[in-house]
């Protein structure tokens, strides 16, 4: 599919100043805000990352100046692969934006980003198929409420750094050399704190737990990353918030084991049943089934239940449900069972071949074998 001119996408002339550029695609980033385009979320997401994408380049002056002179080819390969564009990395773009526009999001100058945190979520294999909504506790830091993160007391306020003057950088002589070094004193804030904050001693962020509520989408697997953005640590002394990550660990199940999108089972059947064929129940993740054996089953055959597996988290086809049955070996057996078994036994293997073709061709082969070794 051709591309999109970069221009065009974002509205703007070719001679579009910076800020022009950034005008526009900030009110286009607005308008295919996911919650405003409830309706036709798929198509504003395909727009959004459009835009995003003209964007990077037009805001790099490097990459608008090879993009001028030879279209798309001169920057695709500069910007490189994004991989999927699951939930996750579209969450991953709105934050960039609005991190942006708020002027939150990434450390810059002299504010100090708090760090990002991960949890790991533990889920059951139902949880991760069907979706739910987690309440975690996390202990982090978060602004101090009595200072709202200045760090001075109560009443009074940061003032000045004497060292700096408010600059956050010192210039020191070197020999010839002069070298701007961030400032020791206020540690390139360029504010002093004369009368620290009694609860957080001037740090401007205290340690609490705090309880999330997560919502983790249907389908997601082991690996899987979920973004709450600003929920990490809170910044120093006013710096924006880091992001918490929510890591997805499904645990084992009973039943089943989950490969992608399919799930996996193993099914005893007798050997009454594998023989003349019957019906048995099989668990579903959602309710019992019945499925149907064909008469002389053979123990290790693979059924499929189409359409019982698992809808993936990043959308596609529902999984099947794959069901291996185990012949049983009947246990505990009376006289006159074993006398019957006996019976069956000899009745069989007086036709030979007829009844069991596996185990003949298997013995023939064993023959073949030796023959060509000692022959
Ligand atoms: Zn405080
Ligand atoms: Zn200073």
């Amino acid at each position: 599919m051709a591309k999109e001119d970069f221009y065009k996408l974002l509205g703007v002339e070719r001679n579009a100043s910076d800020a022009e550029i950034k005008k526009s695609y900030r009110r286009l980033a607005m308008k295919y805000h996911p919650d405003r385009n409830k309706d036709n979320q798929a198509e504003a997401e395909t727009k959004f990352k459009q835009i995003k994408e003209a964007y990077e380049v037009l805001s790099d002056p490097k990459k608008r100046s090879a993009y001028d002179q030879f279209g798309h080819a001169g920057v695709d390969q500069s910007m490189g692969g994004r991989g999927g564009f699951g939930a996750e990395s579209f969450s991953d773009i709105f934050g960039d934006v609005f991190g942006d526009i708020f002027g939150g999001g990434r450390a810059r100058g002299s504010v100090q980003r708090g760090a990002d945190l991960r949890y790991n979520l533990e889920l059951t294999l139902e949880e991760a198929v069907a979706g739910t909504e987690a309440k975690i506790r996390v202990p982090v830091l978060v602004v101090c409420g009595e200072c709202n993160g200045s760090g001075a007391k109560k009443g009074s306020s940061p003032v000045i750094c004497s060292t700096c003057h408010g600059h956050g950088q010192v210039r020191m002589q070197q020999g010839f050399f002069s070298v701007q070094q961030t400032c020791p004193t206020c540690r390139g804030t360029g504010k002093q704190i004369k009368d620290p904050c009694g609860k957080c001693y001037g740090q401007g962020r205290v340690q609490e737990t705090k309880t999330l509520s997560v919502k983790v989408p249907a389908g997601v697997d082991t690996g899987d990353r979920i973004r709450l953005a600003g929920e990490g640590e809170a910044g120093e002394r006013g710096g924006p918030a880091g992001d918490l990550y929510v890591q997805i660990q499904v645990k084992d199940h009973e039943i089943f084991t989950r490969d992608g999108a399919n799930l996996y089972c193993e099914v005893p059947i007798s050997f009454a049943t594998a023989c003349l064929g019957g019906e048995i129940e099989v668990p579903t993740l959602d309710g019992k089934v019945m499925l149907k054996i064909p008469a002389e089953t053979q123990t290790g055959k693979l059924f499929r239940l189409r359409g019982k597996g698992v809808k993936p988290v990043r959308g596609g086809a529902v999984g099947d449900l794959l069901c291996r049955v185990q012949i049983e070996t009947p246990v505990h057996l009376t006289k006159e069972q074993k006398e019957l078994i006996q019976q069956l036994g000899d009745s069989l293997s007086g036709g030979g071949k007829h009844h069991s073709p596996q185990e003949h061709s298997w013995t023939d082969g064993v023959k073949s074998f030796f023959d060509k070794l000692t022959g």
